[in-house]
């Protein structure tokens, strides 16, 4: 008998066990920060994207800048190269030039109109970095204090389980299996002691008569409740 109620300390002590388990804190602080690394991760992608798209742009108004300037070089060559000879010709080249150094001043304003969208983009996106490897500290740091804070549960879990099949086996097979029936409705009290006055498992104070039954009872001895239902030892 004495064993049952061992074998119900470790249920119950199991039963808090899985519980602490399944809510350890140490679980949830690592579940909130890989949310946040994971929110940064993202907020960080879109700024990346963002920040490549400008430089695309960028690089494409150098190429038409240099290109300009190819042309320009070209230009300038054949009309101070002597080999333009007409007053006429000589101008409409002079006015081509003007365009296209103008196209040139409109070009490199866009390159440096990107290259100011860029810069605080880029101090953004190295602050994000930042921000993103001390989160993957912290995930580490986290997940070491979570893996030992569940392998010293697991461990306690192990030891109890030990206890309450050693506690088992000592228990009468026909009782063990009434005590198993039993554990849905009652729990951590499927098995209780008789207290001189009443059963402690029951809600109220046992009526006299039932009372009166386990006094006469062997002290050590058990019965059904007939109140309750649980297992009462005198
Ligand atoms: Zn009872």
């Amino acid at each position: 008998m004495e064993a049952l109620f061992a074998v119900q300390e470790e249920d119950t002590n199991l039963r808090q066990l899985q519980h602490r388990h399944e809510h350890l804190p140490e679980a949830e602080h690592l579940a909130e920060l890989k949310a946040a690394h994971a929110a940064q991760a993202a907020a960080q992608q879109n700024l990346a994207a963002e920040c490549l798209e400008s430089m695309q742009r960028q690089k494409r108004y150098e190429q038409e800048v240099a290109a300009v300037e190819a042309r320009i070089a070209d230009l300038d060559q054949k009309l101070y190269g002597g080999m333009i000879t007409s007053p006429k010709d000589a101008s409409s080249l002079g006015n081509e030039i003007t365009l296209l150094k103008e196209r040139q001043d409109d070009l490199e304003e866009k390159v440096l109109e990107y290259m100011e969208i860029l810069e605080p983009l880029n101090e953004q996106l190295e602050e994000m970095n930042r921000t993103k490897e001390e989160q993957e500290k912290e995930i580490e740091q986290a997940t070491a204090v979570f893996q030992k804070t569940e392998a010293e549960l697991l461990d306690d879990k192990s030891a109890a389980e030990k206890r309450r099949d050693a506690a088992a086996e000592q228990t009468d097979p026909g009782l063990l299996a009434r005590y198993e029936g039993l554990r849905r409705p009652f729990g951590a009290s499927v098995i209780v002691h008789f207290d001189g006055h009443s059963c402690q498992g029951c809600p109220t104070t046992m009526p006299a008569m039932e009372a009166d039954r386990f006094k006469g009872m062997d002290e050590g001895t058990m019965s059904d409740c007939n109140e309750c239902g649980r297992l009462v030892v005198r």
